[in-house]
């Protein structure tokens, strides 16, 4: 039975640059909902684990992938048909994790955006926001520490208007700012709101106070100027001089920020405990529930595509955003249902993995308790405990009716390291949490190093690698040393070349034979790798072709430049020969591992280095010195732009190696006076120039 319709469902996340406050926000929002729910609802009747308790020392979870909260808007005067379900997924900060930025918004259908009220728009809201664009999730904008020195509402809604969006609306006015900011005039209303109680808790309305109405009133016009533009009849009555009612001017707003065209900016203090119910109130009014968005296309099992329906009555569809892992319950694997029901004790089909599993027990985290569900609905997110084989973007289906959701893809991790297991208990028990580690988050990736067998982890950047370290010291004490990042080269080949490969003895007793010829072939930048047994005339028997091709692929992973894995090539098997009594699965392999290498060494190996995108912001004196020192880090400057009038700021965008971006934050700064900001992401693979390549080869770079 669905507890909840599904309008009044709201999936939403918190995006912010690191520092604005998304922490203190989520945990005001988690706060004011938990009393929302104990004033609004008698009942709270769902099986309460007995890890609760446990739950309650550890406080508010606010890192969880998603917690579900209710909200009873703070103007809906007991009227418990306005409550809404809201489900928080949480979205990372830092530039690092856009894999984790990219998932949340995959699953979420609208999201509060919040900003630092003295810095305004930052690099990285910048770059949330063009996500946010992609993945089209409508948007509100919360101007947060409006009580901070410094603080400007106005100045930070132009940075938004001049550097996110034009459709960028003020919904609230502040009566002032730093220590004199005590609340904002609602702006469609018209009404003064203060925040009273320890915690704010207390929303209280009142009359706009005298010395802020002609302002109120100028923005309002302005705002409702904005809002009918979106509906021809009330831009008609509106040209008329005819009131159009704040109801209806609700209505048309959500319409328009439902379809990303208009974005409502709220302000605050989440600290001082001033703001955010309205931000609330809004999520409730004008973001979209899974009913207003657009239906998602799965293809079944030949390929053809399905539409996916927030329906109950369909079949099960949904998608798996995060794997966690809880130091109480094991592991976590949340999910968002699209379409149909799941409920517990049932079997569903990942897709990506093409094993069947059974769910165990669905739970979902509240703020501070767990509660676990018997089952999970259509346009719901929740968690199943102890799924074996399901990973991060896998698509979980009803068996009957097998279909594969849009997924997550992972970029590329671009920088490594060794790591290394302080003692022998230490060494059991890291390959476990590396690779628990490895399941909850695509973009980390683990692998040994077959000469000195040491383990190498890789990640998206320095502070991916920097946390996933420091996680397993404290999720798992796992103590480690680890070694310098290094940047994640590979290898490819750049002509066509065979090879053969012979693993013969045969002196005295039993013998070894394999022999294999292999061509090998480029193959376009991100293809990977492709093997093809043309093998005709039972040259080689059927069962040596899997053994040879594992040794080429254990060939493709030491490569045959520098060590690192080979990839973008196709090889074919083509012919080879065998003996009755001496050929085994081990001597082909071997020669498989031979004639790999001897054709890959054949085809003009090269090194392949990782390229990124990068997006410099300085101020505009500082322009000359940042572009000459991206040119001698082999940096090719791509574009110089204005960040907008009346700033002085200059974005620069570019294409650099990543082996060269080592401690820039440093260097920016000091060629900026600190004033510089950057971002960066993987943008593609290409050759290294051979000075380069020869460096890398010599352990230097
Ligand atoms: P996050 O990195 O985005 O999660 O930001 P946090 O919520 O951790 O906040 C970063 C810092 O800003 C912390 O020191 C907070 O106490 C502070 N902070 C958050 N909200 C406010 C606010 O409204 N006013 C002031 N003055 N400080 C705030």
């Amino acid at each position: 039975m669905r507890d909840y319709p599904l309008n009044k469902i709201r999936n939403i996340g918190i995006i912010a640059h690191i520092d604005a406050g998304k922490t203190t926000v989520s945990e005001r929002v988690l706060f004011y909902t938990g009393i929302s729910h104990k004033i609004g609802e008698v009942h709270e009747g769902d099986t309460v684990m007995d890890w609760m308790e446990q739950e309650r020392e550890r406080g508010i979870t606010i890192t969880a992938a998603a917690t579900t909260a209710f909200w009873t808007p703070s103007d809906a005067e007991g009227n418990v048909d306005k409550k809404v379900k809201i489900n928080l997924i949480d979205t990372p900060g830092h530039i690092d994790f856009t894999i984790e930025v990219k998932r949340s918004l995959r699953v979420l259908d609208g999201a509060v955006v919040v900003f630092d009220g003295v810095a305004g728009v930052e690099p990285q809201s910048e770059t949330n926001w063009r996500y946010a664009d992609d993945y089209k999730v409508p948007r509100l904008c919360f101007i947060n520490k409006l009580d901070r020195l410094g603080a400007s509402f106005d100045r930070s809604f132009q940075s938004i208007l001049d550097r996110l969006s034009p459709n960028a609306v003020k919904m609230q006015i502040p009566n002032g700012h730093e220590d004199k900011f005590i609340g904002v005039v609602d702006l469609l209303t018209m009404t003064f709101v203060q925040f009273e109680g320890a915690k704010g808790e207390k929303v209280v309305r009142s009359e706009v106070p005298a010395e802020l109405k002609a302002e109120a009133e100028k923005e309002r016009a302005a705002l409702i100027e904005k809002i009918v533009e979106h509906d021809d009849s009330a831009l008609h009555d509106y040209l008329e001089g005819k009131e159009v009612p704040v109801e209806r001017l609700k209505e048309i707003l959500r319409k328009a920020v439902i379809a990303d065209k208009i974005y409502p900016v709220f302000c605050g203090s989440a600290l001082k405990n001033k703001g955010v119910q309205l931000v609330l109130d809004a999520v409730a009014e004008y973001l979209p529930s899974p009913l207003d968005i657009p239906a998602s296309v799965a293809v079944d099992n030949e390929g053809n595509e399905v539409r996916i329906e927030p329906r109950d009555d369909a079949p099960f569809a949904a998608l798996a955003f995060k794997v966690a892992t809880d130091p109480y319950v094991g592991q976590l694997t949340f999910f968002r249902v699209y379409q149909g029901v799941l409920t517990a004790g049932s079997y569903v089909y990942n897709f990506t993995s093409g094993q069947q599993e059974r769910i165990g027990r669905i739970v979902r985290l509240h703020a501070n308790q767990r509660e676990e569900i018997k089952e999970i609905e259509a346009g719901n997110i929740a968690a199943a405990v102890g799924l074996k084989g399901t990973k991060t973007g896998d698509t979980l289906c009803d068996p009957e009716h097998i279909v594969k959701l849009r997924g997550i893809e992972a970029p590329e991790p671009v920088i490594s390291l060794r790591i290394e297991p302080k003692t022998k208990a230490d060494q059991e028990k890291m390959g476990l949490a590396l690779r628990k580690l490895s399941d909850e988050d695509p973009t980390f990736r683990i692998r040994s190093d077959e000469e000195t067998g040491d383990t190498i982890i890789s990640g998206m950047g320095e502070l991916h690698l920097d946390i996933l370290v420091d996680r397993l010291k404290r999720e798992f004490s796992v103590q480690a040393n680890t070694g310098q990042p290094q940047v994640a080269y590979k290898e490819t080949i750049t002509t066509e070349a065979q090879a053969e490969g012979k693993y013969i003895k045969q002196s005295g007793g039993r013998g070894q034979y394999g022999h294999v010829w292999l061509k090998v072939e480029p193959m376009e930048r991100g293809q990977g790798y492709e093997f093809v047994n043309a093998i005709k005339g039972g040259a080689v028997p059927e069962e040596f072709i899997k053994p040879t091709e594992k040794g080429v692929q254990e060939a493709m992973d030491k490569g045959v430049v520098a060590g690192f894995p080979l990839v973008d090539m196709k090889v074919t098997f083509y012919d080879g020969s065998y003996h009755e009594v001496d050929s085994s699965e081990i001597a082909f392999k071997i020669a498989g591992q031979m004639a790999l290498q001897e054709a890959s060494k054949r085809a003009k190996p090269v090194l392949l280095e990782p390229i990124m995108k990068v997006e410099v912001i300085v101020p505009e004196k500082s322009m000359g010195e940042t572009t000459g020192d991206l040119a001698s880090r082999r940096g090719q400057i791509i574009s110089v732009t204005d960040r907008s009038a009346g700033v002085n700021l200059k974005v620069i965008e570019a294409r650099v190696p990543l082996s060269e971006m080592f401690s820039y934050s440093t260097t920016l700064r000091s060629l900026t006076e600190g004033r510089g900001n950057y971002t960066m992401e993987f943008d593609h693979y290409e050759p290294t120039p051979s000075n380069i390549a020869q460096l890398v080869i010599e352990g230097k770079k």
